[in-house]
């Protein structure tokens, strides 16, 4: 099943992460007008899907409800090149890391997480946008090295582009992991890695003019191609399942996705999945680590995910900073075995997400 944009969508749910909103409630707005701008390098901004009546805004979402069917003008892309391309994507809703010095580009097509087939299916279905955003990817980067990791023994069509294939243990298609199988070198300089669903958000972008206003993800092992603030549960809807009191919705895979908070949470364009897990059990705690070093163990960063995790539990995210919080790339394995069911990677990215608050408020105080 493909699911096609659904322009009858009555209601879209934007989620803001590090985006500081540009509309209030009861304005009117226009499909893909922009309704906040990203506070980070490298993240694009957020638009609707749907043109409507926005009836919520806070720090974490924008709602909007559909009425009328106007859009937006489309911009002319073709004239722009260059940085003035690049800035005019990030307003459009592309996520670009900044193009400045790239040596080797990484386009990622390997799916890492199990029951995730995002990457696979557009490769192996070959749509326009793809094929447009990697010639423009290339363009925008001017890399010495371009090259699309692709699972060990896949079957792809011609992309004109040099191929590198990624072992299929897990948590090999991680970034930071192909980045290392295609240079040799753990966290190289001057190397850029980019999923490949945001190559077809570029490539859509670069096609219609408009911004980006849907996602890849994969529903019930199928790929489907939704509104970006589409409701989760609708999503689910879509493909015939139901969830059950006790059911939590996920956005992403089993390992590393993030459950949504409520139904209504719209899918946004860093998941590559929406995933029901059936009454999951046990359930992760708050609860204190019993010392067991399996996480240790098992973590391929060779951090102390209990120690990290500790820093953050107790805010002391300065320590966690110490503890190189800031290598983990987030692959899930110490929450997968940790015997206490701790949280892991939630406080992780708790750690995370404040030392990047810190930054930003750093940054606007110089
Ligand atoms: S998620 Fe956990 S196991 Fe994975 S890299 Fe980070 S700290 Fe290590
Ligand atoms: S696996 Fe869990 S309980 Fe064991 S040391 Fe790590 S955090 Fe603590």
């Amino acid at each position: 099943m493909t699911m096609q944009a659904t322009p009858s969508l009555d209601l879209a749910e934007l989620t803001l992460r590090r985006h500081c909103p540009l509309v209030t409630c009861g304005q009117s707005v226009l499909r893909g007008e922009r309704l906040a701008t990203a506070s980070a390098p490298g993240a694009g901004d957020i638009h609707t899907p749907i043109a409507g009546v926005v009836t919520h805004v806070d720090a974490y979402r924008i709602r909007v409800e559909a009425r009328g069917h106007d859009e937006v003008e489309p911009v002319d892309l073709a004239a722009l090149s260059g940085k003035a391309l690049y800035d005019k994507l990030l307003e459009l809703g592309v996520d670009l890391p900044p193009a400045d010095a790239v040596d080797t580009l990484i386009v990622n097509g390997v799916d890492a997480e199990q029951g995730v087939l995002t990457r696979a299916s557009l490769l192996a279905s070959t749509p326009e946008p793809l094929e447009h955003g990697l010639k423009t990817i290339h363009a925008l980067y001017k890399p010495r090295l371009t090259t699309l990791a692709v699972l060990k023994g896949a079957s792809i069509p011609d992309y004109d582009i040099q191929l590198t294939e990624i072992d299929h243990n897990y948590p090999a298609g991680l970034d930071p992991l192909v980045a290392l199988a295609v240079t040799g070198i753990e966290a190289p300089d001057h190397t850029e890695v980019i999923g490949l669903e945001t190559v077809y958000h570029l490539g859509r972008v670069m096609r219609t003019g408009l911004p980006v206003l849907e996602t890849p993800v994969t529903v019930d092992g199928k790929l489907a191609i939704v509104p970006v603030g589409m409701p989760v549960s609708r999503v689910l809807g879509e493909a015939g399942i139901v969830p059950a009191e006790g059911d939590r919705i996920v956005l992403g895979g089993f390992l590393r996705g993030e459950a949504a908070a409520l139904p209504t949470q719209g899918v946004d364009r860093s998941a590559v999945a929406v995933t029901l897990v059936r009454n999951p059990a046990p359930v992760a705690e708050d609860v204190a680590c019993v010392g067991c070093g399996e996480c240790v163990r098992r973590c391929p960063a060779r951090l102390d995910p209990s120690m990290i995790t500790s820093y953050a539990e107790f805010g002391l995210y300065d320590k966690a900073a110490q503890a190189h919080v800031e290598v983990c790339f987030e692959c899930g394995l110490c929450g997968f075995f940790c015997l206490a069911h701790r949280p892991m990677l939630q406080y992780i990215r708790l750690a995370k997400s404040e030392l990047a608050r810190a930054r930003s408020r750093e940054e606007v105080a110089l």
